[in-house]
């Protein structure tokens, strides 16, 4: 039984089409009954077959028998055609014909002396056979078949047959989940009616996170960030389909000629079921992570949304990739076939790929992710790029590129490599430039890119390369929120006051406690707008401890742009009556640019003593915002705030939050809570500096 079973699996290497996926395009052993045929008498010698042994399963020789012997080897082809007549009576005539031109002598390219409707007419003129295949196991003249043997071999075909087509379609369906989730319910909200049943689902679903408050700062014990209620429900949802269709669908068939017992059978279904599920996720895990991943355009979901969901689709594949590698093992030690097959290069690959994934989930913690960013991401580049090569190897030494696996691999690189062809052509686009670096405090610098023509959207951020900061690493680059270089120059957006600094008489109070830190009179304009051009991008940096650090006061910084990049849809916030914008120190850089993209914005800035500097150089920009508090050393009380603002009666209000991780999770928590009051509608933005 365990030669029948090696047979089985080398059938499984016998070369097929390769344009698409077992069941879509790539007919396994269709059809059956000539298949079957085939396999009863493969392994028979004929007179012209040579000594060669059979070099085992996986074997890319041809055995004894190689394909010219059987094409011109007239027992041979009068047994096999004689079988096929007997059995493929529901088979149109070009159908077998097809098969017997593509599968006959076991190479499409070396075509049998007689086509199949030859071969039957000569089997009429002669006797109809009656010997069997012998013990001998020779072929010398035209044998019948045993019908038992035959419908085994038909019915193990069939039942292999199916369980890869469900691989196929179970891995589809996985894959066309995962991306088209994110875009129905994005459409779900262009309905007319549902406008007002997701002004209620979004405070009890996607603005609550699952964890208490916890997430944008991270679980305690480095456990990372908790999903929202609303990114729960996704990761449940596909954890569930996996289960699903990891568990259903198989079909057993005995007595089974391949497999010695149904245990067998059904792991090996399983293993490869668990491989194909990997191979499917494996393009989704890549499209998620991806700064041009389509969804992003497509769909209203926000780039961390999709780098949280990278996180647990890439865990998910990690469990495929596991179980199937366990239930491989489980397989050949069951079938005493482990000694020989873990020394075969395909096993190899195999387990290099395995070991990459878990090494890679387990350096992708947030305790590695924070103890160096960079080291993180060349490892994880790298990790990366082992795991998919050992897949590749893993199914291109055993079935030589013959069913579809390698398909899943191409749409991985080529989601991929298309992430960083537009990454290129964006930084190409933007040129190379020449940034100015001014201290504004002792730990924050503003980087003014001039000449840069970006629409001066809100919600965008840009990653910046600064290739001379260090030269050991030139493609070390940084996300930081676009601020139009206009908007710090700007003499005040069309409903701003723009010398107002004191109470407008309105019934909003105002505190300017920016005044209180210097004289603002001598505060000049950063960018100097006369008889020159506006156009440009600002970024305020915060040093850090890796690349930002070594940001100082410059004329001429080489910079490269890859952007401008959406954080969050903005259109949600920028539909209300009433827009609260909330900053936390140097977070105001994403809050700066919605000033001008709203009719009835109350700013809200606090900072730290230490971060006079940045308040100063801002302060043109944020005098521009006809209501606003600008707390300097003291916190806001943010319940007190949200509870002021509903009481003037808005219908809806937008609140956009940028700052230190507890006060986003603050925000968060309160908007949500007071959204399901259901009294006003609220819209929440968080614009967080990290995913
Ligand atoms: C959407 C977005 C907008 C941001 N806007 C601003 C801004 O306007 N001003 C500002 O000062 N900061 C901003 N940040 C934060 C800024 O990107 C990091 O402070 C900066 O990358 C740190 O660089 P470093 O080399 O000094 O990092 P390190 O000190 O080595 O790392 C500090 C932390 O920064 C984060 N980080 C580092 N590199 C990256 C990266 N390539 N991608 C994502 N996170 C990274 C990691 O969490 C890391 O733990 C923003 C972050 C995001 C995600």
């Amino acid at each position: 039984m365990k030669i029948v079973t090696s047979l089985g699996l080398l059938a499984l290497a016998f070369p097929g089409p390769t344009t698409a996926l077992i069941g879509y395009g790539i007919p396994m052993y269709k059809p059956n009954c000539a298949f079957a045929c085939r396999s009863i008498f493969e392994s028979a010698m004929l007179m012209c077959s040579t000594d060669e042994v059979m070099s085992g399963a996986h074997s890319h020789g041809t055995g004894p028998t190689p394909p010219d012997c059987r094409a011109q080897d007239e027992s041979w082809l009068t047994t096999l055609a004689y079988c096929i007549n007997a059995t493929c009576t529901d088979v149109a005539p070009w159908r077998l014909e097809k098969y017997w031109a593509d599968k006959n002598t076991g190479d499409p390219k070396v075509q049998p002396k007689w086509t199949y409707a030859q071969t039957v007419a000569v089997l009429d003129k002669a006797e109809k056979p009656t010997e069997e295949l012998g013990e001998d196991d020779m072929i010398m003249s035209t044998l019948t078949f045993d019908h038992d043997t035959w419908e085994g071999y038909r019915g193990t075909l069939a039942a292999f047959e199916n369980a890869e087509t469900m691989h196929s379609r179970y891995g589809i369906i996985l894959l066309v989940v995962g991306f088209a989730t994110p875009i129905f319910f994005s459409v779900l909200g262009y309905l007319p009616w549902m406008s007002t049943l997701i002004d209620k689902l979004k405070p009890r679903f996607v603005y609550p996170a699952i964890l208490g408050t916890y997430h944008v700062r991270a679980l305690p014990f480095f456990l990372g960030n908790a999903p929202t209620i609303g990114q729960t429900f996704y990761i449940a949802m596909f954890l569930i389909l996996n289960i699903i269709l990891t568990s259903v669908g198989y079909r057993s068939f005995n007595p089974n000629l391949w497999f010695a017992t149904q245990w067998q059978e059904i792991m090996g279904y399983i293993s490869a079921r668990t491989g194909v599920l990997a191979f499917a996720l494996a393009p989704l895990v890549v499209l998620l992570s991806g700064r041009n991943n389509i969804l992003l355009w497509l769909t209203n979901w926000s780039h961390s949304t999709y780098m949280l969901l990278h996180r647990w689709v890439a865990r998910i594949f990690t469990i495929q990739v596991l179980l199937h590698s366990i239930t491989e093992y489980l397989l050949y030690k069951d079938m005493g076939e482990v000694a020989t097959e873990q020394v075969q290069p395909y096993w190899v690959w195999g387990i290099v790929a395995t070991i990459a994934v878990v090494i890679t989930v387990v350096f992708s913690t947030l305790y590695f992710r924070r103890l160096s960013y960079e080291i993180f991401l060349i490892g994880h580049i790298i990790l990366a790029v082992i795991t998919i090569a050992g897949c590749w190897y893993h199914i291109e030494i055993r079935f030589t590129r013959n069913w579809g696996y390698e398909f899943w691999i191409y749409a991985t690189c080529a989601v991929w490599f298309s992430d960083r062809l537009v990454r290129v052509f964006r930084i190409l686009k933007n040129g190379v430039r020449r940034a100015e670096v001014t201290d504004v405090s002792e730990d924050i610098v503003r980087v003014d890119i001039r000449d840069i023509r970006w629409a001066a959207e809100p919600g965008k951020h840009t990653y910046a390369y600064f290739p001379t900061l260090n030269p050991l690493r030139p493609w070390e680059n940084h996300p930081f929120s676009v601020i139009p270089t206009a908007l710090l120059t700007s003499r005040g957006h069309s409903i701003a006051t723009a010398t107002s600094s004191s109470s407008t008489g309105s019934q909003h109070s105002q505190t300017n406690d920016v005044e209180k830190m210097g004289p603002l009179a001598t505060v000049t304009s950063p960018v100097s707008i006369r008889g020159s051009t506006t156009a440009g991008v600002s970024l305020y940096v915060r040093k850090s401890t890796g690349l930002t650090k070594t940001l100082a006061s410059n004329s001429s910084l080489l910079t490269l742009l890859d952007g401008p990049y959406p954080n969050n849809s903005t259109s949600g916030v920028l539909k209300t009556d009433r827009l609260i914008l909330l900053a936390g120190g140097i977070g105001i850089t994403a809050i700066l640019p919605f000033i001008s993209h709203h009719q009835n914005v109350k700013l809200y800035w606090s900072l730290k003593s230490s971060a006079g500097g940045l308040a100063r150089d801002l302060d043109q920009a944020v005098k521009n915002v006809r209501e606003r508090e600008v707390s300097v050393g003291s916190r806001f009380d943010v319940g007190a705030m949200l509870d002021k603002e509903e009481s003037e009666g808005w219908k809806r209000i937008g609140v956009v939050i940028c700052g230190p991780g507890g006060l986003c999770d603050e925000v968060r928590s309160q908007v949500a809570k007071r959204g399901r009051m259901g009294k006003t509608v609220w819209e929440l933005d968080v614009e967080a500096f990290s995913w």
